[in-house]
């Protein structure tokens, strides 16, 4: 075993537990620093009107395969729940049964050459294996060239612009291609979409590392926002909360890389320039307690020029609740956009507007409770030739390793890849 160190792991979300847990097993004295008085970050759950529950939705795909390895360890896997789930598009004004080959084939607003181009381009970015290849192409123009300009327009322009704005174009196709990989791989059959949940949410896996932390030689420390990574002579000695410096062997940051311009004064030149190059996508994410489903769809996309969202997720259909139905409803958006600005209840009563369109049935009185959660750095923005973007884990500053959800490339944010990060950074912090 290495010798036993003392680290600092800022961050409480999925990986910084992972990695806390990772070091802790390794033997050495972990302490957690988190700013907010709750641990999970994207994962973290809160009392919604009752229930415990996500702020952000959260799937899981059959390729999770880290997130599987660590419920296995840690005596959780009868929790995983799969179920069988259905996605809609709301098109135009009519919603659509989606994510089926007989579905696409019935679809009347494309031709029968779009669809098979659409239907080709996701049999071969199921296939794909070596994502470098795509790592320098951009997004947009691979997507047209695949599926032609008719099934670019109808099926792929709005999810774009909806989400990513200005930023649209600036994508890597293979950050796309592992998004459609994930889903695609994640079937029963050609004609069955299976999704999984946890028992209690992402709730249940947190809790279970925090344990383990804390049966070891770790602390998670709550409220407390790291404001300096402290360094001397070119290592980095400690952090500084509030007024007081605690000292470390090694300080290990798993916050938005944005956050690290700021907190590192002693980071490298060339590290620093690589970090401020990463942009981030924002989330205003609308969610619903609802008395009745909207629809029978866990995932529905839309294209609508009255709807200014790229789809909803109906949670409750992929993880029914026993008194009521969630919705989650999100606004992604760069920070600078005005909806970000736009308060609660205005984004509330229009995604209130935007189901009535979806659902005539849908009334004011089924609405039991909403709220809206933010986060800033929801999405990193993947631009064509990520790979050689991101600053190593390890950092030019001795005792500093850094990653955060940028470093999944070319995979899409998701727990499991967390995880994988997490245990990564655990691995070259503790050897
Ligand atoms: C809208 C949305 C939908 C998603 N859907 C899915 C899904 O379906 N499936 C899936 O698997 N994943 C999904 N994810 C992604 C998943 O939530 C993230 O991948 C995961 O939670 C990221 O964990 P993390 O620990 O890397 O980062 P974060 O969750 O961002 O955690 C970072 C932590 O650092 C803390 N922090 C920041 N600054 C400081 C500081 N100075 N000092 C101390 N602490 C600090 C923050 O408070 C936060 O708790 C979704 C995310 C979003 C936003």
């Amino acid at each position: 075993m290495a010798e036993a160190k003392r680290i600092a792991v800022l961050g409480a979300g999925p990986m910084g537990l992972a990695c806390a847990y990772d070091l802790v097993r390794l033997g050495h004295r972990v302490t957690v620093y988190e700013a907010d008085d709750r641990i999970g970050g994207m994962s973290a759950s809160f009392d919604f009107d009752g229930l415990e529950i996500e702020r952000y939705y959260h799937f899981i795909c059959a390729t999770d395969h880290p997130l599987f390895k660590l419920l296995d360890e840690l005596g959780l896997s009868h929790t995983l729940k799969w179920a069988d789930t259905r996605m809609g598009f709301y098109y135009r004004g009519t919603l659509y049964e989606w994510g089926r080959p007989d579905r696409l084939l019935l679809f009347p607003h494309l031709s029968l050459i779009a669809k098979i181009r659409y239907a080709l381009h996701v049999f071969y970015t199921k296939s794909v294996k070596d994502w470098r290849k795509l790592d320098k192409i951009e997004a947009t123009g691979w997507l047209r060239r695949w599926v032609g300009a008719e099934a670019y327009e109808v099926l792929w322009r709005s999810l774009f612009e909806l989400k990513f704005f200005e930023h649209a174009q600036r994508l890597s196709a293979a950050w796309i291609g592992t998004r459609i990989q994930r889903v695609a791989k994640s079937r029963k059959s050609l004609f069955q979409e299976r999704l999984g949940t946890l028992d209690g949410g992402s709730e249940t896996l947190l809790k279970e590392m925090e344990a383990r932390i804390l049966a070891g030689d770790g602390a998670i420390r709550l409220e407390s926002r790291v404001q300096e990574v402290v360094a001397e002579d070119g290592k980095a000695t400690g952090v500084r909360v509030g007024d007081k410096v605690e000292r470390h062997d090694a300080v290990v940051s798993t916050i938005p890389l944005p956050y690290v311009q700021r907190l590192v004064p002693a980071l490298p030149e060339e590290e620093r320039q690589r970090v401020a190059a990463i942009d981030n996508i924002a989330v205003a994410c609308v969610i619903l307690k609802l008395r009745h489903a909207v629809s029978p769809y866990f995932w529905m996309n839309i294209t609508d020029p009255g709807i200014s969202i790229p789809g909803v997720i109906e949670y409750s259909n992929l993880h029914p609740y026993r008194d009521a139905h969630i919705l989650y409803a999100p606004y992604y958006m760069p920070k600078t956009h005005p909806n970000y600005r736009r308060p609660d209840e205005e984004l509330i009563a229009e995604v209130k507007g935007y189901l009535k369109r979806i659902n005539p049935d849908f009334a004011e009185d089924w609405v039991l409770a909403a709220k809206v959660s933010r986060y800033e750095f929801a999405q990193t923005i993947c631009t064509p030739g990520f790979y050689d973007l991101l600053p190593p884990m390890q950092s030019a500053l001795a005792g500093f390793f850094m990653a955060d959800t940028s470093y999944y490339y070319p995979e899409d944010r998701s727990i499991a890849e967390s995880v994988a990060v997490g245990r990564r950074l655990a691995e070259l912090v503790g050897r």
